[in-house]
């Protein structure tokens, strides 16, 4: 089934765009190619059926995964995905929570969710096609036949991120094959908020031959630092305030290696988290100094190697990362 929302206003071409849609005529209808730059389109199938269509006209696609309730860093990520591919090219965004990469006591149920908004939002970042597929699409299950199919990066995706949410870079690399299986892009655009995630679907796109240009776009961050995620909508007022605390971390460290040129990285994690401890809310999951190639631990912390941050504010998780 593909959907798509009527031009705001007009209730002609909203009855026409109704029909079209239930009719299953929306790849045709003449109100939206000529008022509705974005299709939505909700079902697998018919995703496929566009991006092959797209391959034979040799219409260049990139893709910007997202699990919703967008914000400016996303829309950054949509720009550079328009940027890199033209104007003649397809801008492909999905929204999907995708189940499989949080663990059993984790945000699922309650991650946030717009999709009216993340719409509008899209629309006006002049993106092509949205693709809002559902579980039963996604990880189609029946009694007796069960989903049982997953792709695993055994390297990059093991410290970290990999070992303080088990199976959950099984279930990105599984999302993002998946996704590229159904609008196979020629450009995929991750965050660099998402350091580690970045790096296991770089090497799964090079380990499984996906013929996809992979594309990291800066960290886009509020005015006090704090990286913009979607999580920061359960912070309160007041852990709003001490999650800059995060981005006051990687800084401090940053001024270390600068000073010092090299610093033990025990002395450094000590710095860091003594820093952090002076935010009441604030306690740390992990602080690592790592190779930002082989994500490797670093004893030595110099210019170029990466920092990577895992704090609880409060009851929310959050993630920051930077180079030194
Ligand atoms: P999410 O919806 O959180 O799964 O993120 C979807 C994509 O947006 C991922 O590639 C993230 O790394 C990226 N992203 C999330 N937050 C930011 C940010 N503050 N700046 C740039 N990219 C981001």
């Amino acid at each position: 089934m593909v959907g798509a929302e009527p031009p705001a206003g007009n209730a002609e071409n909203s009855v026409c765009l109704k029909q079209c849609a239930s009719d299953n005529k929306i790849e045709s209808c003449a109100v939206l190619d000529q008022f509705c730059a974005m299709r939505i389109v909700t079902s697998v199938t018919a995703m496929q059926s566009l991006a092959k269509r797209w391959k034979s006209q040799r219409v260049p696609v990139a893709l910007v995964p997202t699990m919703g309730y967008l914000h400016e860093g996303h829309l950054s990520l949509i720009r550079r995905a328009r940027q890199s591919i033209g104007r003649q090219g397809q801008v492909v965004v999905s929204i999907y929570v995708n189940p499989t990469q949080f663990g059993p006591n984790e945000d699922l149920a309650r991650y946030p969710r717009d999709v009216n908004r993340d719409k509008r939002l899209c629309r006006v970042a002049g993106v092509d096609v949205l693709l809002i597929p559902d579980d039963a699409q996604m990880y189609p299950a029946k009694a007796e036949t069960a989903y049982s199919t997953y792709v695993v990066e055994q390297a990059l995706s093991q410290g970290m991120e990999g070992s303080a949410r088990p199976a959950h870079f099984q279930g990105v690399t599984t999302v993002v094959a998946k996704l590229f299986n159904l609008v196979l892009p020629d450009i995929a655009v991750f965050g660099a908020k998402d350091f580690q995630q970045a790096a296991v679907v770089q090497r799964m796109t090079r380990d499984l031959n996906y013929p996809v240009k992979i594309i990291l776009a800066p960290t886009r961050r509020e005015k006090d630092g704090l990286a913009l995620s979607s999580r920061n909508a359960y912070l309160s007022s007041q852990e709003r305030r001490q999650a800059a605390v995060l981005w006051r971390a990687l800084q401090r460290a940053r001024q270390a290696v600068r000073k010092s040129r090299v610093v033990p990285a025990a002395r450094l994690t000590a710095q860091v988290q003594r820093l952090i401890a002076k935010e009441p809310a604030a306690r740390v999951d992990y602080i690592a100094f790592i190779d930002p190639v082989t994500l490797q631990p670093c004893p030595r912390v110099s210019a170029g190697t990466h920092l990577v941050l895992a704090v609880f504010i409060g009851k929310t998780r959050l993630i920051d990362n930077a180079r030194l």
